[in-house]
């Protein structure tokens, strides 16, 4: 029988509840768990693919195509726990289910209610996710006191009761504000937050406490008193200073991992944390640094990129050197300052997005990248972005782009396939896991060390088959297709040192103890243009 872990959140949102979540399942499958992860979001938007990244950040992307909440990715970077439709749940999504059922007659003309079909909804969710798994960790999105959450805390607390309250454990986030002025750490937010959670009936198990300032005995001692918690349960969870990456050793090291094992009656000896160990080494001692730039829409969002950031700063682990981001605004970037904007940069990185704004700086920053023979690594729209700058400055197709920004250009190298158009937007994207055959001889295929890959899609327009040849004429080399609906998925060039783009995501599939293929040869075709740049030393 599975046994249950839910993550809540006081005080304030974005306090890492899903680091912290993420951190619980590395630090359980160390101890040889099966780990499955969950995300209840209380928003009513059914899912977050058609928010804006300035609302909710990036969306990320499942195997099954599931559009989902940002946290699923620090699941996923953290643990092998298979992440799927089922582990990001919404308001929305849960009503839907519930009207559906309605209008088809499933409740035999009771009235329909919160309490019980939609925390029955919320509950056949849980256990859904909880499949296969050892435990399920189980994040419950917003804060305690949000009127939204309502209906999940209350679906949480039912849980318990059904399953019995010894296979499920409450974790608690919150947050422990700093005075200045009197150099304290206060409380009071917290044991307020935990009482809202004690009305409802959760009791939480354990404490975490985001804080900057290291805790004293005595707030441990005040916490637990006021909050109804065992002094060892009340968790210090500092501000980290080199990595994300730190957090499972720092709450290991206070025996959360322990606490959660004794309350949910399972046995293990110690962790194996031997891999980790050695990433963490790595983090902690670059041999030296790169900097790459990333030519987006939204870099002043860290969230909107989060994964395309993490997988960066993962190609960088492999080679045991830091990457530094220069966020460029790709909408600043014109031919008149290409130059001074990327000027140093060992690397461009061009990521996916929607709509026109910043598309003209990304070409240009693709063409500046190509004529200096700097390493290039574009992602979806970056990969359609390359393919547009290699028809217009390579192959003469003057005026070259995407239907989705110029309708009637006159050479759409993107475009949507036969089959979608006169389709509306919804439901047209590919979005999920598709297969890629690698061409021979390619940097693709060098990378992967595979024929072929599986990766994640979530975009509307593909590579026009029409300018195949003439692009291919032009320099332009496929480095992967899908056997299926023979589609482009991999573009190159031949003569560049390191110049690919990928009608996919690859940020979604990288690990820090597994980096993406594809970003770790991006950054060690950064660190050899580098190396190339150094001046050499005299007698050297
Ligand atoms: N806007 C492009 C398309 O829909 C690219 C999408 C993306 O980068 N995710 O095809």
């Amino acid at each position: 029988m599975a046994k249950y872990i839910f993550v809540t959140g006081g005080v304030t949102s974005s306090l890492g509840k899903g680091l912290t979540s993420a951190s619980i399942g590395l630090l359980l499958e160390a101890h040889g768990f099966r780990v499955a992860h969950q995300k209840m979001d209380p928003y009513i938007n059914v899912d977050p693919g058609t928010m804006s990244p300035y609302q909710h950040g990036e969306v990320y992307v499942t195997d099954d195509g599931a559009e989902t909440d940002l946290d699923l990715g620090h699941y996923e970077r953290f643990t092998h726990a298979a992440l799927t439709k089922h582990s990001n749940y919404t308001t929305g999504k849960i009503y839907q289910a519930v009207i559906q059922k309605e209008r088809r007659g499933d409740y035999l003309g009771k009235t329909v209610q919160v309490i019980p079909h939609i925390t029955d909804e919320i509950k056949a969710g849980i256990r859904r996710a909880a499949e296969g798994a050892d435990v399920l960790i189980c994040e419950i999105g917003g804060t305690v006191g949000d009127i939204e959450g309502l209906p999940f805390l209350e679906a949480i607390r039912q849980f318990a009761l059904d399953v019995g309250r010894e296979h499920t454990a409450f974790v608690h986030l919150t947050l422990l504000p700093y005075l200045r002025a009197s150099g304290e750490l206060k409380t009071k937010p917290s044991q307020h937050s935990v009482q809202k959670l004690r009305e409802i009936g959760v009791q939480p198990d354990v404490l975490v406490c985001r804080t900057e300032m290291p805790m004293t005995e005595e707030i441990r001692q005040k916490l637990s008193l006021f909050c109804n918690v065992p002094t060892k349960a009340v968790i210090e969870e500092r501000d980290v200073s080199v990595s994300i990456y730190e957090v499972p050793q720092m709450v290991c090291e206070q025996g959360l991992d322990r606490i959660l094992l004794d309350r949910l009656g399972l046995s293990s000896a110690a962790p194996q944390l031997d891999e980790y160990h050695r990433l963490l080494e790595r983090i902690r001692n670059p041999r030296g640094q790169v900097e790459v730039a990333l030519v987006g829409k939204y870099i002043q969002l860290t969230d909107a990129y989060k994964s395309v950031y993490e997988a960066i700063s993962h190609g960088g682990f492999a080679a045991q050197v830091k990457v530094r981001v220069r966020r460029v605004q790709a909408e600043d970037v014109r031919p008149d300052n290409v130059d001074e904007l990327l000027s140093g940069v060992h690397g461009v990185v061009v990521p996916g997005g929607f709509g026109a704004r910043g598309i003209e700086g990304k070409i240009e920053a693709i063409r500046w990248a190509r004529e200096a023979g700097v390493p290039f690594f574009g992602l979806c729209l970056g990969m359609q972005c390359a393919t547009i700058e290699v028809a217009r400055h390579l192959a003469g197709l003057t005026g070259a782009h995407s239907t989705e920004f110029e309708a009637d250009t006159p050479h759409p190298v993107i475009d949507l396939m036969t089959d979608q158009k006169g389709v509306e937007k919804g439901g047209t994207m590919r979005l999920g896991a598709f297969r890629c055959a690698l061409r021979a001889g390619t940097r693709a295929r060098a990378s992967y060390g595979d024929e072929t890959i599986h990766e994640r899609h979530r975009h509307r327009y593909e590579f026009n088959n029409a300018y195949r040849e003439r692009l291919e004429a032009a320099g332009l080399v496929i480095g992967g297709t899908n056997p299926e609906r023979d589609l482009v998925e991999i573009v190159e060039l031949r003569d560049h040192p390191w110049f690919v783009g990928v009608q996919f995501h690859p940020e979604f599939k990288s690990k820090p103890t597994t980096p993406h293929p594809l970003f770790r040869e991006f950054v060690a075709a950064a660190l050899r243009h580098q190396d190339a740049a150094l001046p050499t030393t005299p007698g050297a």
